[in-house]
């Protein structure tokens, strides 16, 4: 109560001292001109009841709350945040066009960060089934008090038929179906159809069945993510979301390495458990196309660690430089491996014959040998961080790789694969070059100087495409020259804008992780 007192005293005396004339009441909400009349009304209560000026942005496809913003007192005090949100929105039902919370929203994560803030996570569920993408996110400060609410809430499922038509067997068909019409695949796998509502807000919502089909065989590399109407057997959406980084060029290296191995029957394995406890563990395709493949091991622990065949050595760098990736999330983010709880980390190296290229399946990454004329795509620890980031955004912020999103995937695979490699290989110029040193004097992206990798560097050279899904590969540009100049300062060269001091690479770390999860 005395907090509230002295704000209302605060803003008072900042109205008197620069001549303004606005609103002194803090309980005052600021309805925007998109609320229905239900909406402005609670609003104002909520405004009311908690003494603070509340504010709302609708959502522009979902015409539900999009981002709430206010502060209620401490509701944390002996709940959870769980049990805290879920009361919050009860009682606050009518401004978010919800009618039971309770049972539409399901807990996927609540944590604590380093700043003591709170943040819970909710899926929207009907009747128990998904609702594709919809979700809730409510952020609580450090003295507990519920500051914003983040949501793509869809609203007036309740009535929705929620009998299908097809079966999960026929769903599946139809996408074998879609996928025969892109891919050669005959060894692709799927993934038990799940129910859900697909609710993407441009359309009605329609029953469907989400599967992915996934094919990790280099001739048909595949992997799909389908939605099939559950009522028509109709392809909503096939979604393409295979990662990978595409490359071509020149070189190699030879450098001694120190990791952890384990001990396998008589010999040793490339597992190391002292990292994440699901291990850190290294196989080689030996230049077939099924991943993970086969251990790689060794009688000796300190020899003949994979001599044999092109590229001898790969799995050595794989299996050193997830080390790397791992250690500098844990010591500068306190990241505990891909999904934050220490899950395994899976390389495969020796994939196919002369692939120049490295990829995240969705469960694991994925490197092969290149050409005479490129080095192991394992041999670039930039490379390596920014496979690994793929999991961690699919396991946080979840990315949809695709257009804009898919760009921001990207980048934020580029920036910290670049974090990772400045703390372990500092050097002013390489550190904002992709895989450089794979390609001899060439590389794959510039952050600083996005022309030379082909990129554009502002929003106002954005390129639409439907080529690489939607430019995830080349709008990613932006954002890395956005990241290399908010850390080191300079000019960007399309807007002439002048950033004078960078906030350095320990801030980028922080902000961008901070925006990832
Ligand atoms: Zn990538």
């Amino acid at each position: 109560m005395k907090r509230i007192v002295l704000a209302a005293g605060l803003v008072l005396l900042s109205n008197a001292a620069c001549g303004g004339t606005g609103s002194s009441d803090q309980s005052t909400a600021a309805i925007p001109p998109e609320a229905t009349a239900e909406q402005g009304a609670a609003l104002q209560k909520l405004s009311a009841a908690t003494g603070e000026r509340w504010s709302f942005r609708q959502h522009d496809l979902f015409a539900t709350p999009a981002h709430v913003e206010g502060r209620t007192a401490n509701l944390l005090a002996g709940r959870t945040p769980k049990a805290a949100t879920l009361a919050f929105l009860e009682t606050n039902k009518a401004l978010f066009k919800m009618t039971a919370p309770q049972s539409e929203l399901q807990e996927t994560r609540s944590r604590t960060d380093a700043l003591a803030m709170t943040h819970v996570r909710f899926e929207q569920r009907t009747h128990g089934l998904r609702v594709l993408g919809a979700e809730l996110m409510a952020h609580y400060d450090a003295d507990g008090a519920l500051r914003v609410i983040d949501a793509n809430y869809v609203a007036g499922l309740e009535g929705m038929d929620l009998s299908p038509a097809i079966t999960a067997a026929q769903a599946e068909e139809k996408a074998f179906a879609e996928l025969r019409a892109r891919s050669q695949s005959k060894t692709a796998v799927a993934t038990a159809p799940e129910l859900a509502v697909y609710a993407p807000g441009d359309r009605a919502p329609a029953l469907a069945y989400r599967l992915t089909i996934e094919d990790t065989n280099l001739d048909s590399l595949t992997r799909v993510e389908y939605t099939i109407d559950a009522k028509s057997g109709m392809v909503l959406e096939a979604l393409s979301n295979l990662q990978e980084l595409a490359a071509q060029g020149l070189s190699s290296t030879g450098k001694t390495f120190s990791f952890e191995a384990s001990q396998q029957g008589a010999g040793y394995a490339l597992i190391d458990t002292t990292r994440a406890t699901g291990g850190i563990r290294t196989y080689s395709a030996n230049n077939g196309q099924n991943a993970p493949g086969a251990l790689v091991t060794s009688t000796s622990l300190t020899a003949n660690w994979d001599r044999t065949g092109a590229k001898p050595g790969s799995a050595v760098d794989a299996h050193y430089y997830a080390g790397k990736v791992y250690d500098v999330y844990k010591a500068k983010l306190a990241r505990n491996g891909l999904n934050g709880q220490g899950g395994a980390m899976i390389s495969t190296v020796h994939y196919g014959q002369n692939f120049a290229n490295a990829f995240w399946t969705g469960q694991q990454m994925v490197y092969g040998d290149g050409t005479a004329a490129t080095a192991s795509f394992a041999a670039a620890l930039d490379v390596v961080g920014h496979e690994f980031t793929h999991g961690v955004t699919q396991s946080e912020s979840n990315l949809t790789y695709q257009n804009q999103s898919g760009a921001l995937n990207e980048a934020l695979s580029d920036i910290f694969g670049n974090i990772i490699e400045h703390e372990v290989f500092p050097d002013a110029t390489k550190n904002w070059q992709v895989g450089e040193g794979l390609l001899g004097a060439q590389f794959l992206r510039d952050m600083q100087d996005p022309a030379k990798g082909r990129q554009p560097g502002h929003m106002a050279e954005f390129v639409r495409t439907s080529q690489d899904n939607g430019g995830v590969h080349i709008n990613s540009g932006i954002v890395n020259n956005a990241a290399f100049l908010m850390t080191m300062g300079g000019t960007q060269a399309r807007s002439k804008i002048q950033v004078p001091r960078g906030i350095g690479w320990e801030s980028l770390a922080k902000v961008f992780y901070r925006a990832n999860t």
